[in-house]
């Protein structure tokens, strides 16, 4: 019988959809399934986790304060605690900004291994699907050991229904702060209530083609319009047109949307590499022999300069 803990992420009172797909992910291959929420619970995320399979969540009660609450170290010992005393020997969260964070000290608090960024996981055997070299490979990575972690690939599975009852149980053990790390202060990043990169279903990203920082205005209009993310080739990034928080690809996001829009990005491996399990991948571009252009679902020929003022008109 294989128990999997599953680290909740949660946002203004709601499971994030990636979230639930993580649950859809384990219930296919473990017996119980329970979840591990930090930021506490409303009636709310109960009913979602139970609508979608989860038999016990467990509330780990963190103080209120962020100091304390949002400190690595503080949630990665809570999970831990939650995952002795309630004997998961699968614990799985989110391969997101906070996941990458996370995951590495749980794994390493329960001398566990770790594979980050699965698209595919079995529980029972603790193999692992994940994409590896820039995304050039798909691998298998074979996990042994009492206890496993995993990181999912946010998006990589949609989210199914699977009502079951749901108890909760809440832990109040005393969570207390290391002394090796301060968080001195907390950014949540300038998204302006768009959904963020790791989470949207669709993305519009901008690269060179834009030329500079002030028409990359567009992207973010065409964002707003398709209640979409903004998102950058690495080139924007470094031109300083926008943060390194919107760069998608080898070292930056990894991201899955249901429809990923590339304008003015020719299509490089680094690129790719965050990109490449997109649903749908529309690109615009005004060079036909681009190598994105060759990798879409649809193209879209032309100057990006006639086009997405288009787009905006139509919208
Ligand atoms: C170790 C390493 C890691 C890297 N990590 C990343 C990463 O994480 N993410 C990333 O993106 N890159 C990364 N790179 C950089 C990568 O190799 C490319 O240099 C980069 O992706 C190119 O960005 P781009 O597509 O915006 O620019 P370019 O390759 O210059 O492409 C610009 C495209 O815009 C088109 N275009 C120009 N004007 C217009 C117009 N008016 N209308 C329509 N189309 C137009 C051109 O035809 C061209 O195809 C990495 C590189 C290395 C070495």
């Amino acid at each position: 019988m294989k128990q999997a803990g599953i680290i909740i992420e949660a946002e203004h009172g709601q499971v994030k959809e990636t979230s639930l797909g993580v649950i859809t992910l384990a219930a296919k291959t473990a017996d119980f399934l329970t979840a591990l929420v930090m930021d506490g619970i409303t009636h709310e995320i109960t009913e979602q986790l139970a609508e979608y399979g989860i038999h016990t969540i467990v509330d780990l009660s963190l103080p209120e304060a962020p100091a304390i609450r949002l400190n690595p170290a503080v949630r990665a010992t809570a999970v831990v605690q939650a995952a002795r005393e309630l004997n998961l020997d699968r614990v799985l969260g989110l391969s997101s900004p906070e996941g990458k964070d996370l995951l590495p000290r749980v794994a390493a608090l329960l001398d566990a291994p770790l594979v980050m960024d699965c698209v595919d996981v079995d529980l029972n055997t603790g193999l692992a699907k994940t994409s590896q070299y820039s995304g050039k490979v798909m691998a298998q990575i074979q996990l042994t050991g009492e206890t496993l972690v995993f990181g999912v690939r946010p998006n990589a599975v949609p989210p199914e229904p699977r009502p079951v009852p749901a108890k909760t149980v809440v832990m109040t053990e005393n969570k207390a702060v290391p002394e090796n790390i301060t968080l001195l202060s907390w950014d949540n990043g300038d998204s302006e209530g768009r959904p963020s990169l790791v989470e949207a279903d669709i993305i519009i990203a901008g690269g060179r083609g834009l030329k500079n920082k002030d028409n990359f205005s567009l992207i973010i209009d065409c964002a707003e319009k398709l209640n979409a993310a903004p998102g950058a080739s690495r080139v924007a990034v470094d031109e300083g047109w926008v943060p390194y928080a919107l760069q998608v690809g080898q070292t930056g996001e990894k991201v899955s949307p249901q429809v990923y829009i590339a304008c003015g990005i020719s299509g490089s491996i680094q690129h790719f590499a965050g990109m490449k399990t997109a649903k749908m991948i529309i690109a615009v571009n005004k060079d036909e022999n681009a190598a994105i252009m060759a990798n879409c679902d649809y193209q879209v020929s032309g100057d990006l300069f006639d086009i997405l003022p288009e787009i905006m008109k139509q919208l």
